[in-house]
């Protein structure tokens, strides 16, 4: 009989099958994360130093390496419900087009306004935020996404929220922009003479087009300066890996209804949220010695932290304020080429993933962006989904998988996390099909050049 006979094309879970926790895999990871340090003292942050940047609750769950299930507050469940759970795809047409024995199903984080995964942690922090009675909340955004889904996240919960978006994405893409004002968040071009960092590098740069660390740091300094207002984050950090585990909790269940195991699961990897959270209850498995899985990571050539980076503290901006982390990282004055898929160029990775890779408990491949392209066309054209260049990395490796399957004949069974829809990245695709898509990767000695520039550790 036919998987089609038995499996649907789309699993969905009932509302009621939705996770009531998050699932923090610091509690089952024998080494923990290394802690965040004071880029001072080079002592560990402590709740009351990180609480003058974040939010109380917040940091409570960043440095939680013990508990394993944090409960989701109603307030937030209640949100996702909206555009939760989301869907688990068998790419049977995909399958079909491959003639390939493996089985593949993918997670699909693409069905709300913003686009991508990006939702489930930014409801979550403008939820706590809310809560702690601050007016509102600020934060960079490169690419775009991690600022529209706060800008979502804010109205919903009625917060200002001030974004700074890197000048030269701001004028490329002014469609995310307004996507942000009808949301009701202020979005300046970072750099600005809105605060005094902007204005010095704009004194010393006139003309930059700005970069993510210079919005960081913009956005920091906003945060800490006006009374009421904290500084929230997209990706990387403990916390945010820990509310994306509601995609992997809900892989998890939906192929548990049917009895299926997944031999590879594999994910695009920016600052590691999405696979972090996808990953989470299945390395949980692996951890405590009740499954094995094989995980990999995806990144770009042109960035890639965990195949060709170091594992060593470094800072998280180029603006060197915020606290260093511990992570596979490849220096924080590395400035990736342009690469379109905007929410891939961050020089670290999350130090909750960087430890397991540490560990060997996943793998890593880099990929290059015209390949990626090629990946996110052939999905496209079978699945109907228009992929985000970011998640197509994902599909990338995931073919590339399933073809191997088609010469050995194993019937594997493949997860991969497509992160978003690529509406807004059509720029990108253009390139693509005009045949003007570069493929930028570092030379060795660019890369040892940035590591020589992390921070001294003794
Ligand atoms: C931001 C983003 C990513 C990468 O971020 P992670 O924190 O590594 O998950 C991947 N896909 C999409 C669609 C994004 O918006």
């Amino acid at each position: 009989m036919s998987d089609k006979n038995v499996i649907p094309y789309k699993i969905y879970l009932e509302e009621s099958e939705m996770p009531e926790s998050w699932y923090n895999v610091r509690a089952d990871m024998k080494n923990k994360p290394a802690p965040l340090l004071n880029p001072g003292t080079r002592e560990p942050m402590t709740a009351e130093e990180l609480s003058g940047v974040f939010c109380e609750e917040l940091v409570a769950q960043e440095l939680d390496n013990e508990h394993p299930y944090i409960a989701i507050p109603q307030e937030i469940r209640d949100f996702y419900k909206m555009y939760r759970p989301s869907p688990l795809v068998r790419a049977y047409c995909l399958e079909e087009r491959l003639q390939t024995p493996a089985k593949i199903y993918y997670k699909f984080e693409g069905n709300n306004t913003s686009g991508s995964h990006k939702l489930n942690s930014a409801i979550a922090q403008a939820y706590y935020a809310k809560k702690q009675g601050l007016k509102g909340v600020t934060t960079e955004t490169g690419a775009g996404q991690w600022g529209t889904a706060l800008s979502m996240a804010c109205s919903y919960f009625e917060l200002d929220c001030k974004v700074y978006m890197v000048k030269v994405s701001y004028e490329q893409k002014p469609f995310r922009r307004e996507v942000m004002r009808t949301y009701g968040a202020s979005v300046t071009p970072s750099p600005s003479m809105t605060t005094e960092i902007g204005k010095k590098i704009l004194a010393e740069h006139p003309g930059t087009t700005g970069s993510l660390g210079c919005a960081i740091s913009e956005a920091v300094e906003v945060a800490v300066t006006n009374p009421g207002y904290r500084y929230v984050l997209g990706s990387v950090l403990n916390q945010v890996l820990l509310h994306q585990s509601v995609i992997g909790l809900e892989t998890k269940a939906a192929l548990d209804k049917y009895n299926i195991k997944p031999d590879l699961i594999i994910g695009c990897a920016g600052g590691g949220s999405n696979l972090g959270g996808l990953i989470a209850p299945f390395v949980g498995e692996k951890l405590r010695g009740e499954a094995d899985y094989q995980i990999i990571a995806v990144e770009p050539a042109s960035c890639p932290s965990f195949t060709r980076g170091t594992y060593a503290y470094d800072f998280c901006d180029t603006g060197m304020i915020c606290p260093l982390a511990k992570m596979y990282t490849l220096g924080s004055s590395y400035i990736p080429a342009p690469n379109h898929a905007g929410g891939l160029r961050y020089h670290g990775m999350s130090p909750v993933l960087s430890q397991l890779y540490d560990d060997g408990l996943m793998e890593a491949r880099s990929v290059r962006q015209t390949d990626v392209f090629e990946a996110a066309e052939q999905f496209a054209r079978v699945e109907g989904i228009l992929p985000a260049p970011e998640s197509s990395h994902a599909i990338r490796v995931a073919i590339d998988e399933a073809l191997k399957c088609k010469e050995t004949g194993e019937e594997k069974t493949i997860v991969f996390g497509l992160t978003g829809t690529g509406y807004f990245d059509l720029v990108a695709y253009e390139k693509f099909h005009n045949g003007e898509m570069e493929n930028y990767i570092p030379t060795d000695e660019e890369i040892a050049e940035s590591i020589a520039k992390l921070p001294k550790m003794d």
